[in-house]
């Protein structure tokens, strides 16, 4: 069994809901147990011109192989109306694998560690909330250390009421 960290990510169709409607289906993945979600934060979209994003991290221990968790996921985006017209354009909903375990994976389908979550601050608080500080990456930095590196800007937690829960 892995412990495994999802990003989340929304802005279109009530990002809020999508979020909820995410972490229920996260819940119910064959041969996964959904482990915490983070609050939910907004967010600048990293391109201009975009609606704010909503972002969260679950966290999930699962014994499924991370290609078929990343056909799962997947899976949830398509139904949930996630359509692929530019790349980084607005989304119902993104779901990105973190961190898989210890593992590294270089695949065509799928990179692990994600490759910009040391540079994301709605990445890196969120995930915070839920992995420990002193959490390894693959060459050696902790989560602290990223944290120290991604400054807090341009990112606003949201309350359990904010965030419809
Ligand atoms: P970014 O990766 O910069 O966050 P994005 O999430 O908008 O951008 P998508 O359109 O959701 O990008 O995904 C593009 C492709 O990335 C997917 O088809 C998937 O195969 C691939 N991919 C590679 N690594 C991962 C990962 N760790 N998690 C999810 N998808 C990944
Ligand atoms: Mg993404
Ligand atoms: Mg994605």
């Amino acid at each position: 069994m892995k412990r495994v960290y999802i990003a989340m990510g929304s802005n279109l169709s009530a990002p809020e809901e999508q979020l909820h409607n995410a972490v229920q289906a996260l819940a119910q993945l064959p041969n996964t147990t959904l482990a915490g979600v983070s609050a939910f934060y907004q967010s600048d979209s990293l391109l201009p011109g975009q609606p704010r994003y909503t972002n969260a991290v679950a966290a999930l221990d699962s014994t499924l192989a991370p290609i078929e968790l990343l056909d799962a996921l997947q899976a949830i985006e398509n139904d949930q109306g996630r359509e692929r017209l530019e790349r980084w354009g607005p989304r119902t909903l993104d779901l990105d694998i973190l961190l898989f375990g210890d593992w590294l994976i270089d695949e065509p389908r799928l990179k692990v560690p994600h490759y910009q979550m040391h540079l994301r601050a709605f990445v890196l608080y969120p995930l915070a909330e839920l992995a420990p500080a002193s959490l390894q990456l693959a060459d050696g930095r902790t989560l602290s250390d990223l944290l120290a590196a991604c400054p807090f800007v341009g990112l606003e937690r949201l309350t359990p009421a904010e965030s419809h829960q």
